[in-house]
């Protein structure tokens, strides 16, 4: 039977402190990815987004607060394998026509796995009745929206450069 002692609002606020800790290991790569491109409107790219993933922690803070709990982080495994991967293939293709190829891959990565959280801390918020939560998760995940789509233009460019 299933136990009744966790419930939605439990699963909310763990998956809150899940993307507590992935947004300050994101904050703590972007400049990695940043220093790593030569490509100009990469390096703003990736700049342009540590900006807007202060404010994500930001309003992870403020939900946490509407929430009623305290602003914590829970170790994500899956972003640090998926930044760990990132860095990996950095290594791997630094100085190399393909670099900023795999940069875009990576962050993309990074991204999705973002906009999947993001949507579902959402939807999780409107269904426990934090409507201002909501809100502020919504804005959050239309920033990780544009930024993937900002990428996949940008790796246009990027891919034919890696494949010259
Ligand atoms: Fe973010
Ligand atoms: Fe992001």
């Amino acid at each position: 039977m299933p136990s009744k002692e966790k419930n939605l609002n439990d699963l909310f606020l763990h998956t809150l402190k899940d993307m507590y800790f992935a947004e300050k290991q994101i904050l703590k790569a972007l400049p990695k990815m940043e220093k790593a491109t030569e490509t100009d409107e990469l390096k703003k790219a990736f700049a342009h987004h540590r900006k807007q993933t202060e404010i994500h922690v930001d309003r992870l803070e403020k939900v946490f607060e509407i929430a009623g709990a305290r602003a914590q982080g829970v170790t994500c495994e899956a972003i640090k394998g998926i930044l760990e991967e990132g860095e990996e293939v950095m290594g791997d293709f630094a100085d190399s026509a393909a670099l900023d190829a795999a940069l875009v891959a990576a962050a993309q990565a990074v991204e999705h796995y973002e906009i999947t959280r993001y949507g579902t801390l959402r939807t999780w918020a409107e269904q426990l009745g934090l409507k201002d939560a909501a809100k502020l998760l919504d804005q959050t995940l239309a920033e990780e929206k544009q930024t993937d789509e900002l990428l996949s233009k940008m790796a246009k460019a990027v891919n034919q450069r890696a494949a010259a």
